[in-house]
């Protein structure tokens, strides 16, 4: 193939105990997944059907890699999240199925410009700024189901410079995991290297430059990200 200049380096995540890497295709996110987080960003935990928006598989973010502080916020948030990775494609999955299509899970924090967000929210306007800009999701390496098998319970939790902010179970995820890929695959086909981002507990709040932030999740390790100056 020849190029009018040269192709992108491939976006990838790494694998615990393993050199080869995953390459990603796809980040998608289901907003609003814990009920208390539905609450604490003016919402009703209900049982209308999860939305989805998604990132660039560009911004990828490894651990203990420093993520600068964002340009055109004032208010830039975590929010911790089960990272759930695809390894076999699929349309209209259905949840007894679904599983079968996971290669993994990681640890991940959907970063995110909440001044923005919640403006596009007011206005009806995409989540785009607010989401999906460079550099806004750190995915921790990826654990085959091969070793971890599918964690439907287990203590999510965040620090910033080691007080908890977030702390809960992944028993508490309003729509299953399970739930989300059929859901999904209904409405896109899921191909390997797509990234589900399953949604944040409550809890969110700001991050400032020289913040550590550390999110772990029971079995899965955890996730270092220091926070920068604004470039
Ligand atoms: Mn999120």
């Amino acid at each position: 193939m020849n190029y009018v200049f040269s192709a992108p380096e491939q976006p990838t995540v790494s694998v615990a105990g393993h050199n080869a890497r995953i390459p990603v295709r796809r980040i998608f996110c289901v907003g609003r997944n814990y009920a208390e987080h539905a609450r604490e960003m003016g919402k009703d935990p209900d049982r209308d059907p999860p939305f989805f928006f998604t990132k660039p598989a560009d911004a990828v973010v490894e651990t203990g890699e420093t993520v600068a502080y964002p340009p055109e916020t004032e208010n830039f948030h975590y929010e911790a999240e089960l990272v759930v990775v695809i390894g076999e494609a699929g349309k209209n999955i259905s949840e007894d199925d679904s599983l079968s299509h996971v290669w993994g899970y990681a640890v991940g924090n959907d970063l995110t410009r909440r001044d923005l967000q919640l403006d596009a929210r007011e206005k009806g306007r995409p989540w785009d700024w607010g989401k999906a800009f460079d550099r806004s999701a750190v995915i921790g390496p990826v654990h085959p189901v091969s070793k971890v098998g599918h964690p439907a319970s287990g203590t999510i939790q965040l620090t910033v410079n080691g007080d908890i902010k977030q702390s809960a179970d992944l028993a508490g995820l309003i729509w299953s995991v399970p739930e989300i890929i059929s859901i999904l695959s209904h409405s896109m086909e899921l191909r390997p290297g797509d990234l589900i981002m399953t949604g944040t507990p409550a809890g969110v709040g700001p991050l400032v430059p020289g913040d550590i932030c550390i999110v772990s999740i029971e079995g899965l390790s955890h996730i270092e990200t220091p926070i920068g100056p604004r470039e």
